[in-house]
Parts: structure tokens; C-alpha cells; sequence
């Protein structure tokens, strides 16, 4: 086959067959057909979109560019939950440990920093030791004795979405629902689970920022997961601003593990409340409970038990993290320069560009601009303003934290030109749109 070819049949419009999509696809796994012809390809995807066969091949034949995890030994329900991509949104780290303390097992393939957003790899790696790369018998191990291992992609798991998802992020072919549905399907029915919450998001601070692309995402990924038996429900919820309060590496650990010590803050409600929905979820199409509202009623008393942090700790130290922070989370995070950004007018905090705001976080050093470059673990960007809050005159409504003093400058005139105020309340949107099922 002639890679040209198939770039060429792409951007004129036309439907590559499955023996097509699957050579495309062995060519990224094995890194036999060259990034700037994958690039090609990726970028005919985004502007020409594909149709049910296609993304169904797409998604089959990245699930199988390298081996599954087998985990059929495990005795138990295995389910997970995956985001398209947000600002601060740190649910990973309370969905796992609170579904693994209802009994279920959590086996969650997680991603890096993309774009604007962050990545729960690299939130996890700025815990010392922490190992995100294991191997089958040590994700199985892992399962085994804390119920949830957050694990990456790997040579040997979906190292088609390896490839592709790095490259989508360096050449402007992340926006794409059919793109975004194949690199997250694959890796969620490489991990072999029996039910998957998806938490699509929706605002500014999402990939897709209309209402109308957050549906056809969610519809598309809850069909292609139910069609290959996996029971498969989408929440659509608001990216319109910052989950909780921090958003960056150490940062969004310290956050979580505060939230699993119970500790309670009127700016991360949002972040609780949302990550017990997904739990309730997640327990409810794990059989769980009768319903979503019973789930829900269950994430509260497990997180309220601690015995979610217990489980968090457990596949910390199974991954080779040092837990000596674990008791004062503070001291993981540990930024060395802040500076505040402080509201130029009074009024009610009506809008968030909330993807300049994850611009700001990337260029903190908390995430990339050039691809494999190291992440700075304490750098970051904290939320201390929700929209509809008053704010006065001269008023902190960020603080930026860099390792890197020299990265100040370009943060801050990202984020003095990312809110509005207004004289009047806004309206204020709910925090779920809608559940797809
Ligand atoms: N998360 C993924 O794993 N892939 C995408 O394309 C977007 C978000």
C-alpha cells in the first residue's frame, strides 16, 4: 500500500477500507511509515471526519496494536472512567481509590499533558518513585492488593495511541470527535473492562467547545463501547472554568489527597461533587447499586470512611512512590517563585477562558511546548475565584507558581486577560449537562 495514496484518498474525501486503516495504524505502532505521513493523514481526519466503519476500524485496530491486559483471573468487576481533557480536573485520583474501596477493581490506562490540558501521568510522576510504566504482572499485582493502578501507555499496551496521540499534539490534530474517540476507546477496551464512565467535556476549557460536538463525541464513545460490550455511560459536564482549585502536578495531588482526608473548601465542591457523580456511575454499571443516585449515595459514605485514601496510598507505594508526604500533603508542592494576580476592576467574575488558563499552566512549566521535554512537578496555576463570585479591586484571583522565575512574565499576561467581570450575577451553568447511556 502507498501511504500517499491513502493521505490522498483521505483529504478528497473518501472512506479508507479496514485493510487500509489497519496498515495506517501498524505504521504508527511500529513507527514504520514516517510522523510527517502520519501527520498528513491525522490532519485529512480532522477536516474530512469518518464514517461508522472507519472509526470502528480505527478503534479495533489501535485496541490490538499491541497486546491487552488480560486480567481474567482477576475475580471482580472491573470498571474505569476516562475524561476528553480538562483544566485542573484531578477525578482520577478520587474516582479510583473511592470505586476500589466499594470492591470494584479500577485498571485506568491514563494519558499525558495535551494541548491546553493536563495529564494524570504527569500529575502522578511528581510523586518520587512513582512508576507510571508496569507490566502486566505488576498491574495485575497492583489490582490485586489496592483495587486501582493508574498506569500509561506502554511499548506493549496501545502503542499505536502513543505514537499517534504525540503527534496529534504537536500538529494541531487533537480537535477531531472521530480522532479523540479512537485514542481513548482503544485504550479503554485494551484494558479489558466490563463497564466505562466517560466525563466529556463541554465549555471553554474543552477540546470541543460546542455543545452540539460534546454530544456527537459522547454519542460516538458510548456506542463504539457498548458495540464491543462494554457498558458505557457519557455525563457531559462544564469546562467552562478550573475544577477545584489547583491546577499543575504536585499541585493537583495535594488537592486530591486533601478531598480523600475529607478536607472541605467552598472552591473545590465542584471537584467533589463531580467526581462522586462518576463514582456513582462507575458503581452503578460496575452492578454495584440499583441506580446512579444509590452510587452517588455510596462514593459519599466510602470518601467519608478514609478508606479511599487508604487505597490511594496503597497504589502509590505499589507503583515505587514515596508516601513520606502522605501525612502533610502540603509538602509535596513546593513551587519555588508565586505571584499573584490581582483583579484590575470590581465586579462578579462572569467568564473564564478556561483554555488560556491550561495555556498558562503548560507555560508554567507544568506542561510541554516542546514534545518529551521533563515537566516541572511544582509548577502550576491556583483558582481563587469562581464565576459568579464577587470580586474587588486589586483582589487576588490567581497565583501562579513556577520553578522557573524567567516564566512569570509570559504566564501573567496570559491570565490578566483571561477572565471578565460584570456588573450583574451571571447565569450560572449547571455542572453536568446531561448523562448519555
Ligand atoms: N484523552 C485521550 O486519551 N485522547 C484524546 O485524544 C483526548 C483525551
Amino acid at each position: 500500500m502507498h501511504v500517499v495514496e491513502l493521505i490522498r484518498k483521505k483529504r478528497d474525501g473518501g472512506a479508507l477500507t479496514d485493510a487500509e486503516i489497519a496498515f495506517l495504524v501498524a505504521g504508527a505502532a511500529t513507527n514504520s511509515i514516517p510522523e510527517y505521513q502520519l501527520a498528513a493523514w491525522l490532519m485529512a481526519v480532522v477536516w474530512r471526519g469518518l464514517n461508522a466503519e472507519e472509526l470502528h476500524s480505527l478503534t479495533t485496530h489501535m485496541r490490538y496494536s499491541g497486546r491487552v491486559l488480560n486480567l481474567s483471573s482477576l475475580q471482580g468487576v472491573k470498571v474505569d472512567k476516562h475524561s476528553t481533557g480538562g483544566v485542573g480536573d484531578k477525578t482520577s485520583f478520587l474516582v479510583a481509590p473511592i470505586v476500589a474501596a466499594a470492591g470494584l477493581y479500577v485498571p485506568m490506562i491514563s494519558g499525558r499533558a495535551l494541548g491546553h490540558t493536563g495529564g494524570t501521568l504527569d500529575k502522578l510522576e511528581s510523586i518520587p518513585g512513582y512508576r507510571t510504566q508496569l507490566q502486566e504482572d505488576e498491574i495485575f499485582a497492583v489490582l490485586s492488593d489496592c483495587g486501582a493502578s493508574i498506569v500509561g501507555q506502554t511499548e506493549w499496551l496501545v502503542p499505536a495511541d502513543r505514537t499517534l496521540y504525540s503527534l496529534r499534539d504537536r500538529t494541531g490534530t487533537v480537535e477531531s470527535p472521530f480522532l479523540i474517540c479512537a485514542s481513548i476507546m482503544s485504550k479503554k477496551l485494551a484494558a479489558g473492562l466490563d463497564a466505562l464512565v466517560l466525563d466529556v467535556k463541554n465549555g471553554s476549557g474543552a477540546f470541543l467547545k460546542k455543545e452540539a460536538e460534546a454530544i456527537h463525541l459522547a454519542r460516538l464513545m458510548v456506542a463504539t463501547g457498548n458495540h464491543a460490550g462494554t457498558k458505557t455511560a457519557a455525563l457531559i459536564t462544564n469546562m467552562n472554568q478550573p475544577l477545584g482549585r489547583m491546577s499543575g502536578n504536585a499541585a493537583e495531588i495535594v488537592e486530591s489527597v486533601e478531598m480523600l482526608r475529607n478536607h472541605r473548601h467552598h472552591l473545590t465542591e465542584d471537584l467533589r461533587r463531580l467526581s462522586l457523580e462518576l463514582s456513582g456511575w462507575m458503581l452503578y454499571l460496575g452492578g454495584k447499586v440499583p441506580s446512579p443516585e444509590d452510587g452517588v449515595q455510596l462514593a459519599e459514605e466510602l470518601l467519608i470512611s478514609g478508606l479511599p485514601l487508604k487505597k490511594f496510598g496503597c497504589m502509590i507505594a505499589a507503583q515505587g512512590g514515596d508516601l513520606a508526604w502522605f501525612e502533610s500533603p502540603q509538602w509535596l508542592h513546593r513551587p519555588a517563585y508565586q505571584h499573584p494576580i490581582k483583579s484590575s476592576s470590581a465586579g462578579f467574575l462572569s467568564r473564564v477562558d478556561c483554555d488560556q488558563v491550561g495555556w498558562a499552566v503548560q507555560r508554567t512549566g507544568a506542561g510541554r511546548i516542546v514534545p518529551g521535554e521533563a515537566v516541572s512537578a511544582h509548577a502550576g496555576v491556583e483558582t481563587h475565584k469562581k464565576v459568579g463570585d464577587h470580586v474587588t479591586l486589586g483582589e487576588t484571583l490567581f497565583t501562579i507558581y513556577v520553578e522557573d522565575e524567567a516564566r512569570l512574565e509570559a504566564v501573567a499576561a496570559i491570565l490578566n486577560r483571561c477572565y471578565t467581570l460584570s456588573e450583574e450575577p451571571p447565569a450560572l451553568d449547571p455542572l453536568i449537562y446531561q448523562v448519555i447511556a
